[in-house]
């Protein structure tokens, strides 16, 4: 098991402040298509957060997702381990297999909590959970 693997399980007080992340970016969302604002925040293993928003684009496939924002953002600063990605949208919908595959690249582990715009939880899983057998790193070796 790489490093990056290993389950790590947050507090109530660090889940509610990914929960605010999550929402305060949401404002920020660029979705003027589908008017499906989604709003990410993502923990490092270092206790970093970063944020994401979906930014759609005329040109409709250029657009991208909040949860991949969020991983880009921290991954361009050099972060690499993720503890858990809040994903939050006005119904609970679920991340989208390319996301699910963008988070499986850094580790299936990494806690997905999936909340609405009122803060419920509507699936607290792993990246495992949501993309079972992924296709992984090692799997080019
Ligand atoms: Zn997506």
């Amino acid at each position: 098991m790489k490093k990056n693997d290993k389950l790590m399980l947050i507090d109530a007080e660090t889940r509610e402040k990914l929960i605010e992340t999550a929402r305060q970016a949401r404002n920020w969302a660029y979705a003027p298509y589908s008017h499906y604002a989604v709003g990410a925040a993502l923990l490092t293993t270092g206790g970093r957060i970063y944020d994401g928003v979906n930014i759609e684009n005329a040109a409709f496939p250029t657009g991208i997702c909040a949860e991949r924002v969020a991983i880009f953002k921290a991954v361009s600063e050099g972060e690499r381990e993720f503890s858990t990605i809040v994903v939050m949208t006005d119904n609970g919908g679920t991340p989208c297999g390319s996301c699910r595959q963008v988070m499986a690249e850094f580790g299936l582990s990494t806690q997905v909590l999936v909340v609405d715009t009122t803060g419920k939880v509507h699936m607290d899983t792993t990246v495992e959970g949501l993309l079972p057998r992924a296709f992984r790193p090692e799997d080019l070796l």
